[in-house]
């Protein structure tokens, strides 16, 4: 293991200052799991620019009408005795240990914990990528034209490169059921199976949901162009009618001044979330380089940098590495169905009228997740806009590889 961590300056008796940057599930995680391991060992304090939780699994029920709970970071966080800064880091320099933030402000710190997410691009012109708050009106705008009869034909299409497609598998299927057949749904995939990520089971089972509501699926396909009445798909150049397509971004890294990154901006890290080459600098989530960008697998990093840092600042533990088990649960607004898919090294999946994990929450993070079901008490219990939204939730489970050791990714810190 690393170094103990010790205040760099200031009264040595202090506890190390941990920074943690962003306000999303790794960022949070990340604040929960430190103060369960390491307890007041260490100062925290929380940089983010926006005033409440960000929780993007739920922006799919948006458009559907339903309102997802809000999250105050500030009150989460206060119980805790960490400070929620209103502000962005700029830049690092990390053989210095501080940071720089939008505002101006240096701050110094013993251990940096990057939880900044990814930033998302554009797949190709011509589509709706659902994301941000403007594409989800956009989005519901189009459903509503959907429901008078203005769109016939949607086509949902993930595009190459997105190895978390459920976003998309969620909107086509709450959308078929909204229009309940006013407009013809399909839904192409660069996967040979619907979520084949969780195995044959989970996908066998879906497929034939999708079947049931109707929904087109047309597997094996790439969308190369979108453009008003069609969509173009390879291989084969098939040409689908779409009057619009709706897709998902791509992801790349956050390119954060002094931080290393992989080609696609993605920040190396081991299994214990250290920034590989750097001393004292961790990073979880969205903006690491580990391949599925998925709230849970982003909350197992942040509780496996927690428990590096609580080590390092004398909490007695040994520190378990990253070790991704992939829950997922599709929003169906049907009766529940609850599958787990095939594990790493075994065989096959199963299904079950139980949730696999609990609280069943969609991001089902160690911490987050009772801690969020604590907030929201009886009023949510699941942190779910409403029942409906459990109605019909399928969860599956998978466990994928760690992560490789030590590959010497190109880097660059600029
Ligand atoms: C529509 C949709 C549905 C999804 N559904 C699911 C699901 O069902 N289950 C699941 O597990 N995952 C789901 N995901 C994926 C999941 O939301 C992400 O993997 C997860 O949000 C990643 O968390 P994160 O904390 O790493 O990043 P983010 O959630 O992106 O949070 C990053 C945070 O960092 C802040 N930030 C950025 N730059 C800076 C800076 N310079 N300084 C300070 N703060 C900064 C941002 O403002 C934000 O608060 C879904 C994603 C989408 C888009």
């Amino acid at each position: 293991m690393p170094d103990r961590l010790r205040r760099l300056d200031g009264p040595e008796s202090a506890p190390p200052r941990v920074l943690v940057v962003g306000g999303g599930v790794a960022a949070l995680e990340t604040v929960l799991a430190l103060r369960a391991n390491a307890g007041m060992r260490v100062e925290v304090e929380l940089i983010a620019p926006h005033r409440e939780l960000r929780y993007p699994p739920l922006d799919v029920v948006e458009p559907f009408g339903l309102a997802p709970p809000r999250l105050a970071l500030a009150d989460a966080l206060a119980p805790l005795g960490v400070r929620h800064r209103l502000d962005a880091v700029a830049d690092v320099d990390a053989l210095g240990h501080w940071v720089r933030t939008a505002e101006g402000a240096v701050l110094r710190y013993e251990a940096l914990v990057l939880a900044v997410g990814a930033r998302p691009v554009r797949p190709l012109a011509g589509a709706l990528v659902f994301g941000d708050p403007r594409s989800r009106e956009e989005f519901a705008r189009l459903l509503a034209g959907a429901e008078v009869g203005r769109v016939e034909r949607l086509l949902f299409a993930v595009p190459a490169g997105v190895r978390w497609p459920l976003p998309l598998y969620e909107l086509a299927v709450m959308t078929a059921r909204r229009l309940q057949g006013r407009a013809r749904v399909s839904l192409a995939t660069t996967e040979r199976a619907p979520l084949e990520l969780f195995g044959g089971r989970a996908s066998g089972r879906l497929l034939e949901y999708l079947e049931r509501l109707g929904i087109a699926f047309l597997p094996a396909a790439r969308l190369v162009r979108a453009r008003p009445g069609e969509a173009l798909l390879e291989p084969g150049s098939r040409v689908v009618r779409a009057d619009r397509v709706v897709t998902l971004p791509l992801l790349r890294g956050p390119a954060i001044v002094g931080v290393p990154r992989d080609a696609d901006g993605f920040v190396p890290v081991d299994a214990h979330g250290a920034v590989r080459g750097v001393a004292d600098l961790y990073a979880a989530g969205d903006a690491t380089d580990y391949p599925i960008k998925q709230g849970g697998l982003a909350t197992q990093q942040a509780d496996a940098i927690a428990e590096a840092i609580a080590a390092r600042a004398g909490a007695p533990l040994t520190p378990a590495p990253f070790r991704p088990v992939l829950r997922g649960m599709l929003v169906t607004s049907e009766q529940p169905q609850y599958l787990e898919a095939d594990v790493a090294g075994g065989s096959g999946s199963r299904t079950a009228d139980v949730p696999l994990w609990w609280p069943p929450l969609k991001v089902a993070g160690r911490h987050l997740a009772p801690f969020l079901t604590e907030r929201f008490g009886a009023r949510l219990p699941t942190m779910e806009p409403d029942e409906r939204w459990l109605e019909g939730a399928i969860p599956c489970e998978i466990t994928l590889p760690v992560p490789e050791p030590t590959s010497a990714p190109a880097v660059r810190a600029s």
